[in-house]
């Protein structure tokens, strides 16, 4: 669709533009007080929740191993690829010597990511999702929102 750059000279007078505009939202605030439950552009949340799509960017969460251990190989991929700086891990040497590495610690801070979803994309185990459905990430202290490994393994 052409993007109209010219204003014409009752556009420019801006007046019936602020008229028109206010019309339309009176006709829309008055058809939603007669009636409300005709297409209601709002909804009652908490207790009523939009659809969310399985691809949507949620809250991450680590993948386990059969025997529950992160499936996480510490490789770094996505600390270093987040544009955040928002991942914080620290390697140890794995008692297996076919998987090497394991995180001792795997940090977000949640208050600094962004969901870009650059750490999901990044790793190569398949060790880190965001489809955990969880949109609201909120708490009233920054501290809740630095999420421990343990915590990322629990989210499903
Ligand atoms: S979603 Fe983006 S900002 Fe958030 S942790 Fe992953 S890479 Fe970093
Ligand atoms: S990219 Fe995957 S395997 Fe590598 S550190 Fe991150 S979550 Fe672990």
């Amino acid at each position: 669709m052409a993007i109209k750059t010219k204003l014409n000279f009752w556009e420019r007078l801006y007046f019936p533009e602020i008229f028109r505009g206010i019309a339309i939202t009176s006709r829309h605030f008055f058809r939603n007080l007669s009636n409300p439950f005709k297409n209601p552009v709002t909804i009652r949340y908490p207790d009523q929740k939009r659809f969310i799509h399985p691809r949507w960017r949620g809250r991450h969460r680590l993948m386990e191993r059969n025997d529950g251990s992160p499936r996480c190989v510490a490789c770094m991929c996505c600390a270093t690829v987040c544009p955040a700086r928002c991942i914080t891990i620290m390697p140890g040497e794995h008692p297996d010597p076919a998987i090497m590495k394991y995180p001792i610690s795997f940090d977000i801070d949640m208050t600094r990511c962004i969901f870009c979803g650059y750490c999901v994309e990044a790793c190569p185990v398949d060790a880190i999702r965001m489809d955990s459905g969880i949109v609201s990430v909120v708490d009233y202290s920054r501290d809740s929102l630095q999420f421990q490994k343990e915590v990322l393994l629990k989210t499903s």
